[in-house]
């Protein structure tokens, strides 16, 4: 097979975020480092090298690419400080950027102040979409769904779910087959018979329960803040907080739709805390409010201390690219609103600000969802995948006894 060469990928990589890889010289010092290189002699140096010689279409179907969990141990033990760590975390930002067809993803990384600008606009654009279909703000209740009909909320999250879906199908099927090519793992490898299944079984719970949803290898391998940092402020349990609360939010949000729907509870209708879907909105939101600000603290402190590798402002989080803020904004300002909404909802007296914080929840939070894809929430659906490869590789191949891995 023909390698083609682009002699703009390594400039274009450090425009994302990664920084002078000339520096490295493959001593091989972040590999012996690396807890995920295990067998693998050439992780993460290897990538490196296709930055190094322009090898975008290795760089881009390497499954690699994303088991990394930018723990920082390599950056820390480089002695040219070509800090690898941040170059894995550049690369993603520019596989994001090439799976993604619209190039809007581009536009967040790339160009910063058009990317919050346009961010900016896509809220306003939401909030002030709804306001035109406003009803009266009772001063008796506070009757949300008469300001904003339920109606309205639910059809226009059901287009920005459809547009969700289709630009988040269409890049990871772009990353799914160039990585499937590569591996040479096609329909029949993964559905081909009842053995093959039986694999797909086995790296589909290894990629999405243990290590997505467990976060199995982030606490296990990629840990080395056990003894210096207390157990509420690991990166871990941190990053679990936002990725659970996200992913909880969603499913109290369809259910209560859900609920809806079948007519056992229309939206709106007050119930106590013990609720079942109310409880999970709540759990769910305390974790991404949580996660969310111990993310913007750790890199608030992180960005203005230059230095310290070795604190809890390690290098795995010394540089945010500008579009990860604008996320972690958008996170925090979501589980905020949502509690400051169910603050106003059971006061005595309702408050007339609960009309505007539902209205900008609702704004934001469609946001939210709309630009998952093209941000670093992205990495939700492109990980998994990436993991599958791996734990597909690893799986023992029927009548060999052997894993291509
Ligand atoms: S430790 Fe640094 S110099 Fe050595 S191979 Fe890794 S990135 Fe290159
Ligand atoms: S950041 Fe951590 S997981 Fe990623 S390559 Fe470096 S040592 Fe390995």
């Amino acid at each position: 097979m023909t390698a083609v060469v682009d002699v703009g990928l390594y400039p274009e990589l450090q425009r994302y975020g990664a920084t002078d890889m000339s520096a490295c010289f493959s001593c091989g010092n972040c590999t012996a480092i690396c807890p995920l290189s295990e067998n693998d002699a050439t992780f993460p140096r290897r990538m490196i090298r296709y930055a190094q010689v322009g090898m975008k279409d290795a760089l881009l179907s390497s499954k690699e690419l994303w088991s990394c969990y930018h723990c920082g141990e390599c950056s820390d033990s480089c002695p040219t400080e070509a800090d690898p760590g941040e170059f894995m975390a550049a690369a993603r930002r520019y596989a994001i950027a090439s799976y993604d067809a619209t190039g809007l993803a581009r536009l967040m990384y790339l160009w910063p102040a058009l990317g919050t600008a346009f961010a900016l606009a896509l809220a306003a654009f939401f909030a002030l979409f709804m306001y035109t279909a406003a009803g009266p703000q009772s001063t008796e209740t506070l009757a949300i769904f008469e300001f904003i009909p339920a109606e309205l909320i639910h059809n226009l999250g059901i287009v920005v779910m459809i547009l969700v879906v289709l630009a988040g199908l269409a890049g990871v099927t772009r990353m799914t087959r160039a990585v499937g090519r590569r591996e040479g793992v096609g329909v029949r490898s993964v559905f081909g018979d009842r053995a093959a299944l039986a694999r797909s079984g086995r790296a589909l719970w290894s990629s999405l329960g243990r290590e997505s949803l467990g976060q199995a290898r982030f606490r296990a391998e990629c840990e080395t803040e056990k003894e210096s940092v207390a157990w509420y402020r690991r990166r871990w349990l941190i990053h679990a907080m936002v990725l659970w609360g996200f992913l909880g939010l969603l499913a109290a949000t369809a259910l209560d739709w859900g609920l809806d729907i079948l007519g056992i509870k229309a939206t709106g209708t007050p119930v106590p805390i013990w609720y079942p879907v109310r409880l999970l909105g709540t759990v769910a939101g305390l974790m991404l409010v949580y996660g969310s600000t111990v993310m913007i603290i750790d890199r608030a402190r992180a960005a203005s201390q230059s230095v310290a590798r070795s604190s809890v402002a390690s290098s795995s989080v010394a540089r945010s690219a500008p579009a990860d803020w604008t996320l972690l904004a958008l996170l925090w300002i979501t589980g905020v609103t949502g509690f400051g909404l169910e603050l106003a909802l059971y006061l005595p007296e309702p408050p007339a600000w609960g009309y505007w914080v539902f209205l900008l929840h609702v704004a934001v939070a469609m946001e939210l969802v709309l630009l998952a894809p093209f941000m670093k929430l992205a990495h939700a659906v492109y990980r998994p995948v990436g993991l599958f490869f791996v734990a597909l590789a690893r799986e023992p191949r029927e009548g060999t006894g052997t894993s291509s891995g």
